[in-house]
């Protein structure tokens, strides 16, 4: 009989060990530089409340109409209705109006990483279940929160080495000047409907800012000459533009405007913005997204808050480091390997395995009975730089053989100063 063979599931994949020095490094970076920005930290659960999303991000969204992925309920109990998480800002901004962080001294900063899910059609690059990082700021309605948002981002992607990077940038207003906007360009497309795509005809009721961004070349030659919301921005939302833009001029971050960025989900308001590879000219592979949401707090059912913020796929940056040759530093493996010939060198293995590992060295070191060679072999193949042998004679007069594995030459220390002597080593060879 055939043996069953499992497979992952669509969309979704292994990462396996040689993908993890690229995970750990934009972990690493994105935790120092958001820490260091004042942000904190913050877990959500995987699934919420389907509402949540839908209310959230808006039901006429791709995300909530077609890619949201359900959990059947199994018992009657289950009244509400749960789904996996397709993005993280409407559960994020659950949990500041459950934890009442509105009482919290403002502006509450805050980041998570994590597994989304989305019903897409898997392609290059895209899954159904993939990892972003997303950033939030609550309780600050100034352009300082546009900046810090942008800049943050745009700190993270430059710190993990990559380059010919451009910030696109637009503002769709508010509730006062987005509803006459609306009007005015709904005016523009009424005798124009025949001729866009299909998605188009159903955005011209069910959301009309979306007809700008679509990527279909009949619909955006009309796009051309359409009204944009930058021309028809309330006295308030000008200034606020501007003053984000001067900060970004400040910080010396390229950005160009884009009055055909509106962000695909509903609970926009002001600035949006999207980070791209300089030459994505069409913004077909975004990096970073995110924007504004002032009313996305009190529509979920809190006190009325102004909040900012944007994630990133990390799946996509990976990508991009590739494509850039950015090399992630290695990860640490095993430094040295403990290798012993005899019962009382066992002993004295222990002893030096806890005075290593005190100084933060990782060694390797299980007891076993095999000759000096084949230990050898098995120290190189875990990688280690440093074997430390202990023979008989070295164990009854408390010396200690260090055998460098790349070079293969070697020297006898006093077990007493061993673990310092490898620390100074192995400090030297990282950084030569
Ligand atoms: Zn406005
Ligand atoms: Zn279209």
């Amino acid at each position: 009989m055939a043996k069953q063979m499992y497979q992952t599931a669509r969309g979704t994949k292994d990462t396996l060990p040689s993908e993890q020095p690229y995970w750990a490094e934009i972990k690493r970076v994105t935790e120092k530089t958001l820490l260091g920005l004042g942000f904190n930290r913050i877990d959500l659960p995987h699934f919420e409340a389907a509402d949540i999303f839908s209310k959230g991000i808006g039901m006429e969204t791709d995300i909530v109409s077609k890619e949201m992925f359900y959990i059947e309920s199994r018992t009657d109990d289950e009244t509400i209705k749960l789904a996996l998480r397709p993005e993280g800002t409407a559960g994020a901004v659950r949990s500041y109006i459950q934890n009442g962080m509105v009482s919290w001294s403002q502006p509450v900063r805050l980041y998570y990483i994590g597994a989304m899910f989305r019903r897409e059609r898997p392609q290059k690059g895209r899954f159904r279940e993939f990892y972003q990082t997303g950033v939030e700021i609550f309780g600050d309605d100034s352009a300082k929160a546009d900046y810090l948002s942008i800049m943050s981002a745009w700190e993270i992607l430059s710190r993990l080495g990559l380059k010919n990077l451009l910030v696109y940038t637009n503002s769709i207003g508010c509730s006062n000047c987005r509803p006459k906007y609306i009007v005015k360009l709904k005016k523009y497309y009424k005798e124009k409907t025949a001729k866009l795509c299909p998605d188009c005809q159903n955005r011209y009721e069910a959301n009309p800012l979306r007809l700008l961004d679509c990527k279909e070349e009949k619909c955006q030659v009309l796009t051309k000459s359409a009204p944009t919301m930058l021309d028809n921005l309330c006295t308030d939302c000008k200034q606020h533009f501007q003053q984000t833009l001067e900060y970004l001029d400040y910080f010396n971050i390229r950005y160009d405007l884009d009055p055909t960025l509106v962000r695909g989900l509903d609970y926009y308001t002001r600035t949006v913005f999207e980070i791209v590879e300089k030459n994505d000219k069409g913004r077909r592979n975004t990096i970073v997204g995110g924007g504004r949401y002032d009313n996305l707090v009190e529509l979920l059912g809190g006190v009325s808050t102004p909040a900012v913020g944007y994630s990133f796929g990390i799946e996509r940056v990976i990508n991009l480091m590739k494509e850039q040759n950015i090399t992630p530093p290695k990860l640490r493996g095993v430094e040295v390997c403990i290798l012993q010939l005899g019962d009382r060198a066992k002993e004295v293995s222990k002893k030096i395995y806890d005075s290593l590992s005190k100084e933060d060295i990782n060694v390797y070191f299980v007891p076993n009975n095999d000759g000096i060679r084949p230990q050898i072999r098995t120290a190189v193949k875990l990688g280690a730089t440093y074997a430390v042998i202990i023979g008989q004679k070295e164990a009854l007069n408390d010396e200690i053989i260090l055998r460098d594995l790349t070079s293969s030459s070697q020297e006898v220390f006093s077990s007493k100063i061993i673990a310092e002597e490898v620390k100074k080593r192995l400090v030297k060879c990282e950084c030569p």
